[in-house]
């Protein structure tokens, strides 16, 4: 092991905050010796402020219409090739009532940035879905205004979902047109003064990012403080303007998902689709280095392949009893438990919920 690499893993060990350059080390560490040394440890802080248990999270996709043009993912406005869907109210009743039967804590109502819906509907739709189960219920519909997280809270949401994406400014507006960081930051921090607890999150690989810009996400992840990441790796879509850059590198995700695992040990952090699309073993590898949630797709079968963030996303042919099944048993096979519980963030403030 390298002196430097060394030294950040002792400190990161003792659970006293890491500096930048820290973070620097640990997410250079070297294939091998270093990279399971971070791995473990990554795995042993999630085991002592989280424990064994895998939350599961039923992802229902139910718009693919979006307003924005991101360059890296397949629903943009631009992408005229897809089939534009959104699912009627009553079919997004009776995937709930499926989750409801399979025991899901959590439902995650996830979209294009679609204004079809207006703060009300969207707020119509959650109540809706809560009313199934003893769910907790995730939006994750994009930016949207003050009075709309209001209406949607005030529903009986309990959770957004909202990466940032990449820390770097200028990166996301050059990757999402028309958009700022600072306006992404504001939505993120309107979501925490209405009491959501908030994900955020950002892409591994992006094209123009660096080894800094992901320390400056990790820095990020932490001054928000946010409930949960998702931390995934950039996958090409061919039908966007980054269709022929190279997919996020595996080892690099991995690395990223157990730094942020060390810098906020109490955060729930998936094992990503994305990562589960990149490498056949790619979730049970994020299980391995800090993840302890994972989002399963519970879409009805004839919406999924028209949600292609990016393609052959893992699950997109499968039917949702497969998906679950699948998921389920890959939790046991890696020695964890599938939690039975809604999985809220174990922080003092939502120990209520
Ligand atoms: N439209 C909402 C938004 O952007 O916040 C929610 C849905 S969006 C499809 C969910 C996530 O997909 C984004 O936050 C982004 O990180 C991820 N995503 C989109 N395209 C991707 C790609 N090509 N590779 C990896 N992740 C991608
Ligand atoms: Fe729309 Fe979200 Fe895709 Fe951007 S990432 S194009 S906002 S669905």
């Amino acid at each position: 092991m390298g002196e430097k690499f060394a030294a950040a893993l002792a400190r990161a060990a003792t659970g006293n905050e890491i500096t930048k350059q820290q973070i620097i080390d640990l997410l250079s560490a070297l294939p091998g010796e270093e990279e399971n040394k971070l791995f473990q440890l990554a795995d042993q802080v999630r085991q002592k402020y989280l424990g064994n248990e895998v939350h599961l999270r039923g992802i229902i996709e139910f718009s693919n219409f979006c307003r924005n043009d991101c360059f890296y993912c397949g629903l943009r406005r631009s992408n005229k090739q897809i089939q534009r869907y959104r699912i009627p109210i009553e079919e997004i009743i009776e995937t709930a009532k499926y989750a409801a039967e399979l025991g899901y804590g959590t439902i995650v109502l996830q979209s294009g940035e679609d204004l079809h819906y207006s703060g009300q509907e969207l707020a119509e739709i959650i109540r809706q879905v809560k009313k199934v189960g003893g769910f907790a219920i995730t939006a994750c519909v994009g930016e949207r205004t003050w009075e709309d997280y209001t209406l949607m809270k005030e529903a009986g949401a309990d959770r957004y979902l909202l990466k940032h994406e990449t820390a770097d400014p200028i990166l996301f507006s050059q990757l999402r047109p028309e958009t700022t960081l600072k306006e992404r930051i504001k939505g993120i921090q309107w979501l925490k003064e209405l009491g959501y607890q908030v994900g955020s999150g950002n892409i591994v690989g992006l094209p123009g990012q660096t080894i800094e810009t992901l320390v400056e996400d990790i820095l990020l992840l932490r001054d928000l403080d946010v409930e949960m990441a998702g931390i995934g790796p950039f996958i090409p879509h061919h039908q966007t303007p980054l269709g022929n850059n190279s997919p996020g590198d595996l080892s690099l995700t991995l690395k990223t998902l157990a730094v942020t695992r060390l810098v906020l040990p109490q955060t729930h952090l998936p094992a990503t689709t994305a990562v589960g699309t990149l490498h056949p073993e790619g979730r049970k590898l994020a299980l391995a280095s800090g993840a302890n949630v994972i989002m399963p797709n519970l879409s009805p079968v004839s919406y999924r392949e028209k949600y292609q963030i990016y393609p052959d996303k893992a699950g997109s042919r499968e039917k949702p009893t497969e998906s679950h099944a699948k998921i389920t048993s890959l939790i046991k096979e890696v020695g964890r438990s599938v939690s039975t519980g809604r999985g809220d963030s174990p922080k003092d403030k939502f120990k209520t919920c």
